[in-house]
């Protein structure tokens, strides 16, 4: 793939943090974000991504999706800090345990991009930090459960880790003889394509294990030149690219706009998979499509894409044994 004449890490270093900053870089002056909100939970925005906004465009969909905002304050009811049911399935050593066959280790607490309608925008990643200590103990806990399969590094988001850690990480889940594959959850190909670096990609082609990336992207406007370069050359070392989408007010909930993303993403080598309903995490309410609504759009979705482009409409609910297909 094309050399990026930036580093990764200098890109995220000099991400946008102050909303005023962002509003300045798009010309909008007469909007101040929620000081509240933001305190919070911080602002954090790739120039990448924010390159991909309409300049002017308060209302643009992708900068709703990272601008904290007054109605974060909201008390919505049914809305907790623990909206999926994360902490009673964690174990203290980074590991969240709720389905069979397969584990999410939480590798990072940070991200490239803090969403603001993230589900683990209230978790306690400070008291879950991976050390030493407890990758060991996560490595003996996936050696003792046989039943164990499939091992989903998470976070926050585990491209975030430099190489070498990545690296060790993969290879020790994939040292394990019942594991079968690695699956990595990751907004990263999207929100900063720049760390998608060939040295990256070499690591994941040449896993022990097959690698299953799950991108998370919400709309079309994100899919930049750039965003398709990283995940073509992903394709084309053949890992396994497929989507999760959340579906948002105001940003994506529109046949039209869901139809343009899959189309997209399929031209980028990536199959839409999940479009999930908002989890219920405090600060989140207002971008909540209710499940009447999702369902008419997805509907649409299914008259006018083939089926392998219509994502699954599901939901998370604690203590269920897998996610809730709603159609
Ligand atoms: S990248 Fe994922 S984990 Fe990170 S803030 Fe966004 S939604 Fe949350």
């Amino acid at each position: 793939m094309t050399p990026h004449t930036s580093t990764w890490q200098t890109e995220l270093a000099a991400a946008f943090t102050k909303p005023s900053h962002l509003l300045r870089y798009l010309n909008i002056n007469s909007h101040t974000a929620s000081t509240l909100a933001e305190q919070d939970f911080a602002m954090r925005v790739p120039l990448s991504y924010a390159a991909c906004m309409e300049k002017g465009n308060l209302n643009d969909p992708l900068l709703k999706q990272v601008l904290p905002h007054a109605n974060e304050l909201i008390q919505y009811t049914n809305y907790s800090h623990d909206a999926v049911g994360d902490l009673s399935a964690l174990t203290e050593d980074c590991i969240i345990h709720k389905y069979q066959g397969r584990v999410l280790f939480i590798t990072t607490g940070g991200c490239a991009i803090n969403c603001r309608f993230c589900f683990r925008r209230n978790f306690p990643y400070s008291e879950v930090q991976l050390n030493k200590q407890k990758e060991v103990r996560v490595l003996q806990y996936l050696h003792n459960h046989e039943d164990i399969h499939e091992v989903i590094l998470s976070g926050g988001d585990p491209l975030l880790l430099n190489d070498q850690r990545l690296k060790h990480l993969i290879d020790q889940c994939a040292a394990i003889a019942h594991i079968k594959r690695i699956r990595i959850h990751t907004r990263i190909p999207i929100v900063l394509p720049a760390r998608i670096t060939n040295n990256l990609i070499d690591i994941l082609s040449n896993a022990a294990l097959p690698i299953v990336l799950v991108t998370h992207c919400n709309h079309v406007n994100e899919l930049s030149e750039q965003v398709v370069t990283a995940c073509l050359a992903l394709k084309k070392q053949n890992i396994t690219l497929l989507n999760q989408s959340v579906l948002l007010k105001d940003i994506n909930d529109n046949a039209k706009i869901l139809q343009e993303l899959s189309e997209g993403l399929f031209n980028c080598g990536v199959l839409p998979y999940y479009l999930h309903l908002l989890d219920k995490a405090t600060g989140t309410g207002h971008f909540e499509v209710q499940q009447e609504q999702a369902l008419k759009i997805h509907q649409q979705l299914q008259n006018n894409l083939p089926g392998y482009l219509v994502p699954k409409l599901v939901k998370e609910q604690a203590g269920e044994a897998s996610k809730t297909l709603l159609i």
